[in-house]
């Protein structure tokens, strides 16, 4: 079993709730040494999850323990003339503190909110900004091909409101040419796909995708589809895990109970991070198929190194 250091770097909390005790049961119970909570851009989507103030908050009480990728503000719609400085509220957010940027804008409703491709160039001060001072994006772009098709999107899914198929929606090819139109314009930007960039039907496209943008990372944040992709061909994803091991970073989308520090809640989110363990650390039966077993220097790369590094700007 791998025993060293462990970081989330993609976790979830509520807007005006403190979730410090559950961040300090969770890490005492799944052997976590830290978490990023991740913010949420403003008034796009999901807004429950945006919260900046708290999560500074949180990171200066427990320096090396919680960590924080902040979100954008889009309630002054006048950005839509490019009137919003976006590179300003960056900069405001890493003086306070945050450790680099979450971005949910390429999430289909967050996209379609938006109502601007993410390389527009009202952007462009901000991605140049984050270039220069080597400042990391965790960015979401797509989702699960089944939410765009009326026969697989789950209930769950639709539930949740999450059915990209009604035509008013953008496209998955069309969120993947808005992405590589930040990657033209920006190529050194830090930028770590979430939750895999969806491409984890497809290792060589997978592949491809690392060779041609060598500053690009992916993070293993599930959607489960993803887990079951891999372990179906263990031994393919074996060799691309250890080949882009300095690329690929750890993360749960665990999220901070809505309501109190119920124990439910906790024994979830731990045994979300035991499956993944498993899955990484060992070759058993897990998912659809079997674990990777990797080797221990791509384990840490994997759990915390590469975190470390894409915030020590
Ligand atoms: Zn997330």
């Amino acid at each position: 079993m791998y025993n060293g250091k462990i970081i989330d770097s993609h976790f979830h909390a509520y807007a005006g709730k403190d979730c410090e005790d559950f961040l300090q049961d969770l890490m005492m119970k799944s052997g976590l040494d830290g978490i990023c909570i991740a913010s949420i851009p403003k008034g796009l989507a999901h807004g429950e999850h945006f919260y900046n103030e708290e999560a500074l908050k949180l990171k200066m009480e427990n320096p090396g323990k919680i960590y924080f990728f902040g979100g954008l503000d889009y309630s002054d719609k006048s950005y839509l003339k490019g009137k919003v400085d976006f590179a300003k509220q960056a900069k405001k957010l890493f003086d306070a503190g945050a450790d680099g940027i979450k971005m949910l804008e390429g999430k289909p409703n967050a996209r379609k909110t938006l109502g601007l491709p993410i390389d527009s160039s009202i952007f462009d001060s901000y991605y140049s900004y984050m270039q220069e001072n080597s400042f990391p994006i965790i960015l979401h772009v797509a989702d699960p091909e089944e939410f765009w098709d009326p026969d697989k999107a789950s209930d769950f899914a639709k539930e949740h409101g999450w059915f990209w198929g009604d035509g008013s929606f953008p496209s998955k090819e069309q969120l993947y040419a808005e992405t590589e139109g930040v990657l033209k314009k920006f190529p050194k930007l830090k930028l770590i796909l979430a939750h895999f960039y969806f491409m984890s039907a497809d290792v060589g496209k997978a592949s491809e995708f690392m060779d041609k943008w060598k500053n690009v990372s992916f993070d293993i944040t599930p959607g489960y589809e993803m887990y079951h992709n891999f372990s179906k061909h263990p031994s393919a994803w074996k060799s691309f895990f250890m080949k882009y091991s300095g690329r690929i970073f750890f993360g749960t989308d665990n999220t901070a109970p809505s309501d109190g520090n119920s124990r439910e809640h906790l024994n979830c989110s731990a045994a979300r991070i035991a499956e993944m363990r498993k899955f990484l650390e060992t070759d058993n039966e897990v998912f659809s198929g079997r674990g990777l077993k990797l080797d221990r220097d791509s384990l840490k790369k994997i759990y915390s190194g590469n975190f470390l590094r894409a915030i020590s700007h």
